[in-house]
């Protein structure tokens, strides 16, 4: 339909609709849109891996002035065709081994349409209730699906929250250390004081992020050494703390991961809560990428020591088929996130908050407002049940590990780092320039992408399983292209 055509429909019904979308119109354009969605699913294969465009590519191809008159649907489709797409970093695509996860599947788009269709804005109990207790039931379901401490479910003191994100997880768990360590006195005198946090030197940067915006200061982060498998040494954790103690200042929190993001590294968890225990710190543990292997009971060690922990998080918008935004995050006692994060206005009085009987999610969060996020992963849960979880992370495992046997047993590849679960990290035995170059190579084919980091100082690929549609064949194709990319150097 052309533009014009579009309008006159518009004045059609002009007066009570003006220029919104109909309902009708609304349905017809929506199934368009999923077919589209569909389509791109069966074919995201096809596309090369990593975007070719130059900056600015994308800008150029659009008009820099918005319209001033509506525009069809068609010419929009038809511009994220010719536009967009050619910009896009195919996350979804089964050859995408780069970074980390980043999966999605249907019954997660699904969910996350119908929160956009609902509408809601979740801040209190009292804006939408089954916003509120959705969200409280599937983060139990979780904490079962997961065998998390029981200290985590929401009626024992504790409880889970979704988040948009790992890095506003950990934030929030630091102004939680931070209202324990000063019992109140930094939110209310905002003197910052002399708090102290550790984690180990391969820790997340949101780690380093969060403690500068919690006013620590970057400086009073202290990063741990690691061990040969790039976990965190508990003796300088000790150290490190005893120092710090003896110079006047208050260690707070602690950061353990579990699969770190550059290698995977397990931090020793349980020692590490015994230190936090004596010392009365309060204990993060990140599981961003590897919490999702705890739903199968023969890798539920991945959260060892786990009841040590005053909070935890993982996401499912990276490896529990749940689009972006989703993390889980749970605390053991809330009465600290909360008397950090609540301030009620006169304005967000009302009976059921008041009455102590319900959550308000506003005050287990940074933001005020927040969507109906349990919806997808609701939907996502009850699609595949545990079971299908359970398949589908074995599946990734297996691959990572059939990977890990062929660079083992490869003359062009060592392998440098333990691989456990569905990262594998190693490089070509030619050093730094051969790896970097391999890694270009493969990665300009289109058909696969991965990422590197650095181990050691040394140059390192990462080749990262857990793309939802990823199988047996793209693992291959990704070992072929590197071994002929390893011919060339
Ligand atoms: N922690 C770890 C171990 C990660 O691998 C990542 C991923 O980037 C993050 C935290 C940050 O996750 P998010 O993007 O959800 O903040």
């Amino acid at each position: 339909m052309s533009a014009k055509e579009e309008r006159t429909r518009r004045d059609d019904v002009a007066g009570y609709q003006g220029y919104h979308m109909t309902p009708a119109e609304f349905r017809r354009r929506g199934y368009q849109l999923v077919d589209w969605v569909a389509n791109y699913m069966e074919c995201v294969e096809d596309y090369p891996v990593r975007s070719r465009v130059q900056p600015g590519d994308v800008r150029a191809a659009l008009p820099e002035e918005a319209p001033d008159g509506p525009e069809s649907f068609d010419e929009m489709i038809a511009d994220v065709d010719r536009a967009i797409l050619p910009g896009i970093t195919h996350w979804q695509s089964p050859g995408f081994f780069a970074y980390f996860p980043s999966n999605t599947s249907g019954p997660s788009i699904l969910g996350e349409l119908l929160s956009a269709g609902l509408g809601v804005q979740g801040m209190l109990w009292s804006t939408s209730p089954a916003c509120t207790e959705l969200e409280t039931l599937v983060m139990d379901w979780v904490q079962r699906m997961l065998g998390l401490p029981e200290g985590f479910r929401s009626d024992r003191g504790g409880g889970g929250v979704i988040q948009d994100s790992a890095s506003s997880a950990v934030l929030c768990a630091i102004v939680a250390a931070r209202e324990r360590a000063t019992e109140g006195a930094i939110n209310r005198d905002g003197a910052s004081g002399g708090l102290t946090a550790y984690a180990s030197e391969h820790v997340h940067s949101s780690v380093e992020k969060g403690v500068r915006v919690a006013g620590f200061g970057e400086t009073k982060l202290r990063k741990v050494s690691t061990d040969r498998k790039y976990a965190m040494d508990v003796a300088e954790l000790e150290r490190a703390i005893e120092q710090d103690r003896e110079a006047g200042l208050v260690p707070a929190f602690v950061c353990a991961t579990v699969g770190s993001t550059s290698s995977h590294a397990f931090d020793p968890v349980a020692a590490i809560a015994e230190v936090c225990r004596r010392e009365g710190i309060w204990l993060h543990v990140d599981a961003a990428l590897a919490g999702t292997a705890a739903v199968c009971p023969e890798f539920r060690w991945v959260h060892d020591g786990l009841e040590g922990a005053d909070s935890y998080c993982f996401n499912p918008h990276k490896w529990m088929f749940t689009n972006f935004d989703c993390d889980c995050f749970y605390v053991r006692d809330r009465g600290a996130l909360v008397s950090a994060l609540s301030v009620l206005p006169e304005y967000l009085r009302n009976a059921a908050t008041e009455s102590g009987a319900v959550i308000d999610y506003r005050d287990w969060q940074i933001p005020l407002g927040r969507r109906f996020r349990a919806l997808k992963l609701w939907f996502v849960i009850r699609h595949y049940g545990v079971e299908g979880l359970r398949y589908h992370v074995r599946r990734h495992v297996e691959l990572a590990q059939e990977f890990a046997r062929w660079v083992d047993e490869s003359e062009e590849f060592e392998r440098v780092a333990p691989a456990p679960l569905t990262l594998v990290c190693f490089r070509s035995v030619k050093g730094d320039e051969a790896t970097e170059r391999i890694e270009e190579t493969v990665n300009e084919g289109g058909r696969v992408f991965l990422t590197h980091t650095k181990l050691d100082d040394r140059y390192v690929l990462r080749l990262s399983v857990g793309q939802t549609w990823t199988e047996h064949r793209h693992v291959a194709t990704a070992w072929e292209e590197l071994r002929a990319a390893a011919q060339e150097v």
